[in-house]
């Protein structure tokens, strides 16, 4: 198994990282970025711990030992053991990075789970997509995907854009493989990933065929580009005033293809609209993949409840009546998406020779907690006041023996000493009103899909004969007239 320091060494592979304006040497070094690469490499050294090696991996056919999230799981209690193992990494970083290692291994665990999708397709494809399967979980891979297009006009097809090759398509394909030009979002985790699963789940029109396509590539594939976001992590002051965005800032990118070669044993899928959809939804991909990010979430929202809590603590205001009403809200918010994790474990079922979540269930803890996020948010900033507000500029303050002074007579608190007080509402604030706080209510808003996405999947898995039948029972009880 990778360790944190193998991690770092693989992430110096001379890719083409882009931000303001310039190209990133390295960006295990570089200040807009070594702290999350860090922090990445922590979830390796972590699962090397000997006293972790039963929780975090389990053995291959081949005798090796892997993580979990490549596991694929035959029971219920092994789902429950690869569960725990995706909890305690996600504890490792709060579930802040949303894109950890487990995401994409998970929607590569579903594709295997479902292959004879792939054998139906074509058998080569499926060769291909067994053996990379293999190679990225026995190398222990940190993968990251873009499977979205530019936004562009979404009134119009991907091929009826301005730009025929705005998104990323195949321009050219011969015998030992095809070649993409054009642009996908949005790489998160692309800087502190070894490589990129690039496809297409947003449905394609006929017409749009050289768009749908599925593959990986390292992200030093010649002719890749990464262009990043602002960074939060270089503008995080300290750790100390910026205890989140300094560590767990995963960065965003949009991804650019300069006609980029990728050989035939790296394609899944070969521009055909149908399988870029049933890759997702006739196997357990779509399940998986966001199965992960709600235990992930759960983790998050565990921790979001603490912060509420200590808010109420630092200004004295946990006996009111009101501020335990809000507190009550955010507990049983956690409450339900913890019910939700373990419903749809519960009620999942065999797809084959494998265990599978609870679609139904899942689809409705995305259209929950899409809104539940942005709730969570306001009800914190509802108990916290101006406390997240009235604080020092930075640390530096504290070097100032005057203005130390007077910010230990201004910051008091029947919890903590001043200089806590200050430290505790800084992290709040990193957590609810930063900017790297601010972009994650986007994600949790829009990382599975916009909302009439994620409705349009409860609608489709609900049972729905169910609910309609008790209707139409109480309808044949009544005479008619
Ligand atoms: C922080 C962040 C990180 C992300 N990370 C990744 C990643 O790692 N990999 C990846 O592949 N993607 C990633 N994404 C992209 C994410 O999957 C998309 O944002 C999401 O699928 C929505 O697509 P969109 O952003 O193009 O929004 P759109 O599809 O353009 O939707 C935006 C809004 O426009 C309206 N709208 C658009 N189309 C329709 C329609 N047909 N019918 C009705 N209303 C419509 C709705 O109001 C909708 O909410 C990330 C997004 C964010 C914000």
């Amino acid at each position: 198994m990778k360790d944190g320091h193998q991690h770092l060494q693989s992430l110096r592979d001379g890719r083409d990282v882009r931000l303001n304006g310039a190209r990133v040497a390295d960006p295990t070094e570089h200040r807009a970025f070594r702290n999350a690469c860090r922090t990445a490499a922590g979830l390796y050294d972590f699962q090397c711990q000997p006293n972790r090696q039963a929780l975090m991996t389990f053995e291959t056919e081949t005798g090796q030992r892997v993580n979990r999230c490549w596991q694929l799981p035959t029971s219920y209690q092994e789902l429950l053991q690869r569960r725990r193992a995706l909890e305690a990494w996600a504890e490792t970083h709060l579930g802040f990075f949303g894109r950890s290692p487990d995401h994409v291994a998970s929607t590569l665990s579903g594709f295997m789970m479902g292959i004879e999708v792939f054998e139906e397709y074509d058998r080569q494809r499926a060769d291909a997509l067994r053996e990379y399967h293999a190679y990225a979980r026995d190398h222990d891979l940190y993968l990251t995907y873009v499977i979205i297009n530019p936004q562009a006009d979404r009134g119009r097809a991907a091929h009826d854009q301005q730009d025929a090759f705005l998104t990323a398509g195949v321009v050219d394909t011969d015998a030992t493989g095809i070649t993409v030009r054009g642009a996908k979002m949005l790489a998160t985790a692309a800087v502190m990933a070894n490589e990129v699963f690039v496809s297409s789940i947003q449905p394609l029109a006929p017409g749009d065929e050289r768009y749908a396509i599925s593959f990986a590539l390292p992200l030093n594939a010649a002719g890749l580009r990464i262009l990043s976001r602002k960074s939060y992590e270089e503008a995080a002051v300290s750790r100390f005033d910026n205890p989140l965005s300094s560590r767990f800032d995963e960065n965003d990118a949009l991804l650019f293809f300069d006609d980029v070669r990728v050989p035939w044993e790296r394609v899944f899928v070969n521009q055909d609209l149908a399988m870029c959809q049933r890759q997702f939804h006739a196997t357990p991909a779509h399940v998986y993949q966001n199965y992960q990010a709600q235990v992930r979430l759960m983790v998050k929202l565990r921790f979001l409840a603490g912060l509420a809590h200590r808010i109420a603590d630092t200004n004295g205001t946990l006996g009111f009546p009101q501020v335990r009403e809000v507190l009550g809200q955010i507990a049983a918010n956690v409450g339900l998406v913890e019910g939700l994790v373990w419903g749809m474990e519960a009620r999942g079922g065999m797809a084959g020779r494998y265990y599978v979540p609870d679609r139904n269930l899942l689809y409705t803890a995305q259209v929950v907690t899409q809104q539940m996020h942005p709730q969570m948010m306001t009800l914190i900033r509802e108990l916290a006041g101006g406390g997240m507000i009235m604080l020092p500029s930075s640390v530096a303050d504290f070097a100032d023996a005057e203005l130390a002074s007077l910010i230990r007579r201004s910051q008091s608190s029947p919890f903590y000493g001043a200089a806590d007080r200050v430290k505790f509402f800084k992290l709040a604030w990193d957590a609810v009103g930063s900017e790297f706080g601010s972009r994650h209510t986007q994600y949790e808003m829009f990382y599975a899909g916009a909302t009439f996405v994620t409705k349009a999947h409860a609608f489709r898995t609900y049972d729905w004969k169910r609910s309609t039948a008790m209707v139409d029972g109480v309808m044949d009880g009544i005479d008619p007239v």
